[in-house]
């Protein structure tokens, strides 16, 4: 748990353990999760705690948010020296058959050059296929 600790003290996160316990689960994602992926997870904390601890997170930049389409906002862990800005965007894979959604954080958001007086402030880049997992099953 010292490592877990250790990044929301990183983050200016007071690592209680109910914040402690929500964070390891989100560690055990390898792709984004939902509130309600979290919350079948977590039974034993209640819904209000989970969605307040989720807020703090995505203010701490600790977390990212991912509006992939489905109606639900998903979650990544960010990587440890992620600040969230612009030029840091990673480009999302949502999968149309398993319904998980990626983060490709070695591909970067590609910068677009935007009309005069068009200012950036945020991207939502998300590209649909068949995840590696899946794709295989086509072979
Ligand atoms: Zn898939
Ligand atoms: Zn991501």
């Amino acid at each position: 748990m010292k490592y877990l600790e250790e990044k929301l003290l990183a983050r200016n996160i007071k690592p209680t353990a109910v914040r402690l316990l929500i964070f390891k689960a989100m560690l055990d994602y390898p792709q984004a999760f939902s509130l309600t992926d979290l919350e079948t997870v977590l039974e034993t904390v209640d819904k209000s705690t989970l969605f307040r601890t989720i807020t703090l997170f995505h203010d701490k930049l600790l977390i990212h948010s991912i509006d992939d389409g489905s109606g639900a906002m998903k979650y990544s862990v960010c990587s440890d020296d992620c600040m969230c800005s612009l030029g840091e965007l990673h480009v999302h894979f949502k999968c149309t058959h398993c319904q998980k959604t990626f983060c490709l954080e070695s591909i970067p958001v590609p910068s677009v050059k935007l009309p005069d007086k068009f200012l950036l402030e945020s991207v939502n880049f998300v590209m649909k296929g068949l995840c590696d997992t899946c794709s295989r099953f086509g072979e």
